[in-house]
């Protein structure tokens, strides 16, 4: 066949797809009726490494990892083995009175790799979930030890931790806060430590000990009120990849600790690898009481997570009394389908120098943005091991931003898309956080396609 027969069978296809889906689906993070005509909607076929094929028979990069889930490619034939061999031995079990390998050998895994003092596994189904059982944890292992007064949580300035109502209670970015607000727990928010922010000449460290004072000053006006202060390490990512220097987090474990408080680290985007080291924490060298963790737990493939805790706090639970007990559950607690992805990936980490690989990734990427660092509408290139963002301002001096309104990160993101790439910014700031396994050919189309949806989106 002729390949613009082919082309043209293909586009139908898509099209017919795309038609079908509109009509039933409502996708998420997305108002729908910017479909089709804003936003190109993209029927995608399979997915190999760091491209996505679309029916249509264009590939794709995926240069944010689809959601920061993905660690070692799309397709990664091990991952996929394991998932299929495990759902010929078991495919679930009720996890409530009943165990089985896969869970067990993964709880094993995970505390090894963990901070030192993490003694617990408990597994939920997301990441928002894995944040709702560390929040209720904290709060009932003080009630169980006759703690009644504690009930209130901190949370940091422009942080994210998902969407249900707890978590979301957590986040402070008005974009997903504001409209359910009414319904929401309301934390202390303290603020940010985010280096973007720090005065002229400040460094990022003096900024993030300067936001460590203004915490320290709100756990002593609510001495034996907090229950935890919550907080993404290093990389406040649905926040726009703002970074923060760890001695934020070394400071903020001192004050959790002088006033009898847990540190929630949610590493459920910044963990395996993402930052440079396994979980972002160990930059600090911190333990928190609370270790949440999904997205690239299970490599990408299916939705799974942990909250990692402390002896102290299980022991807090046990007792004879029900009511002391942590009752919370989800269906597909402990899925051993999950499990053994997240069995098979922590595998790769253990036969291949992934960290390794990533620094040298890493300093590669630094390397290919060094046009877009000097972009006149580039305020700051920033990075934190394999998270690189860039934010687009109005004026470079000033850093004043675009008006909202403008939407320059969509035309980034339909500029890039017409070069197969997928950047969805945050705003105005666009990012890369690729699959571990991205070359130093995709790695220079990234930064081509980049440059050019910059130009476009600023021009
Ligand atoms: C994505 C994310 C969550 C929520 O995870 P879901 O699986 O989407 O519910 C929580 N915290 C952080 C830091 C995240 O990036």
């Amino acid at each position: 066949m002729h390949k613009d027969n082919i082309d043209t069978a293909m586009l139908a296809e898509a099209g017919a797809w795309r038609s079908r889906d509109l009509a039933v689906l409502w996708h998420p993070c997305t108002q729908m009726a910017e479909h089709p005509d804003t936003l190109p909607l993209i029927p995608i076929r399979r997915g190999r490494g760091v491209w996505l094929e679309g029916v249509d028979g264009r590939q794709y990069l995926d240069a944010v990892s689809s959601w920061w889930t993905n660690l070692f490619g799309h397709g990664e034939p091990r991952i996929a083995a394991a998932i299929a061999r495990q759902a010929n031995e078991l495919e679930h079990v009720i996890f409530a009175g009943f165990s089985h390998e896969p869970a067990l050998q993964l709880a094993e895994k995970l505390l090894a790799l963990a901070p030192p003092g993490l003694a617990r596994v408990f597994y939920a189904d997301n990441g928002s979930a894995a944040v709702e059982v560390a929040l209720k944890m904290s709060f009932h292992s003080f009630l169980n030890r006759g703690d009644a007064r504690r009930k209130k949580f901190v949370a940091l300035s422009n942080g994210y931790h998902g969407e249900t109502l707890g978590a979301l209670s957590m986040a402070d970015i008005p974009l997903y806060r504001r409209v359910y607000a009414p319904l929401l727990l309301e934390p202390l928010f303290a603020p940010s430590p985010d280096a973007y922010e720090s005065e002229a000449g400040e460094s990022a460290e003096a900024c993030a000990l300067r936001r460590a004072d203004q915490l320290a000053a709100i756990f002593a006006q609510h001495d034996g009120e907090i229950c935890a202060l919550i907080l993404e390490p290093l990389v406040q990512c649905a926040g726009g990849m703002r970074m923060h220097h760890p001695a934020y987090l070394r400071r903020a474990r001192e004050i959790c600790n002088a006033h009898g408080a847990h540190l929630i680290a949610d590493e459920i985007a910044v963990g395996f690898g993402r930052t440079g080291t396994m979980f972002a924490c160990e930059q600090a060298a911190v333990t928190p009481d609370f270790l949440c963790l999904s997205k690239g737990l299970t490599g990408g493939f299916l939705p799974m997570s942990a909250v990692l805790t402390t002896a102290a706090v299980y022991e807090a639970f046990l007792d004879e009394s029900r009511d002391r007990a942590f009752l919370h559950s989800h269906s597909y607690t402990g899925n051993p389908l999950g499990c053994a992805a997240a069995l098979a990936s922590l595998a790769i980490f253990e036969s291949e120098p992934v960290l390794e690989r990533n620094r040298s990734t890493a300093l590669r990427m630094a390397a290919l943005a060094t046009p877009l660092r000097e972009h006149p509408h580039v305020a700051e290139v920033r990075q934190t091991g394999m998270i690189l963002a860039i934010e687009l301002v109005a004026d470079k001096r000033s850093r004043s931003a675009y008006p909202a309104g403008e939407r320059r990160g969509l035309r980034a993101y339909r500029r890039a898309l017409e070069d197969g790439v997928v950047l969805r910014p945050l705003g105005d700031i666009l990012y890369w956080m690729p699959p571990y396994c991205i070359d130093e050919g995709a790695l220079q189309h990234l930064a081509r396609a980049t440059l050019a949806a910059v130009q476009e989106a600023t021009g």
